[in-house]
């Protein structure tokens, strides 16, 4: 039995020069994200995506941005109590797709470390992650990089 998961996350962005942190990669940018967390909006949609394949609650039921308890926590945590949760129905994780949507900075010269690290956490090989990236077009609050966002998609599956 296979199962679509797909999962959305945004986050405000603050004009400083810092990093943003993607599938925990700190990638130098001219903004930072606003977040109750560490801000990594990758492993939030991915965690969404991935807790939706099996009929859960989105992160925002099980991590509160309420709570101190989740206050600058790690997006790690997040995503480990998502793979956990697939694992713990009886299924395997098959292939993840993401799309970051982002004006500034380019991630180009990122992707590829990027995807290494995400095959890494999911234990996916190269061909079964995919990282996509495009811009706002500088239109709106992605193209006038006010926010940034991530969508993400997983198939999982269980005999
Ligand atoms: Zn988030």
């Amino acid at each position: 039995m296979n199962h679509v998961g797909f999962g959305y996350d945004l986050h405000r962005l603050r004009k400083e020069e810092g990093e943003l942190l993607l599938a925990t990669c700190a990638i130098p940018s001219p903004y930072v994200v606003e977040a109750h967390s560490d801000g990594d909006v990758l492993l939030h949609a991915l965690s969404n995506a991935l807790l939706s394949s099996v009929g859960e609650e989105d992160i925002g039921v099980y991590f509160p941005d309420t709570s101190s308890a989740t206050l600058n926590m790690s997006s790690l945590e997040i995503l480990e109590f998502s793979l956990a949760k697939v694992k713990e129905k009886g299924y395997i994780l098959n292939n993840a797709v993401v799309c970051i949507n982002l004006e500034k900075p380019k991630l180009l010269p990122y992707r590829k470390q990027i995807k290494e690290k995400l095959c890494q956490l999911l234990s996916l090989d190269d061909e079964c992650v995919s990282i996509q990236a495009t811009t706002g077009e500088k239109l709106g609050p992605i193209g006038n990089s006010e926010a940034l966002c991530c969508y993400a998609t997983v198939l999982v599956s269980k005999e």
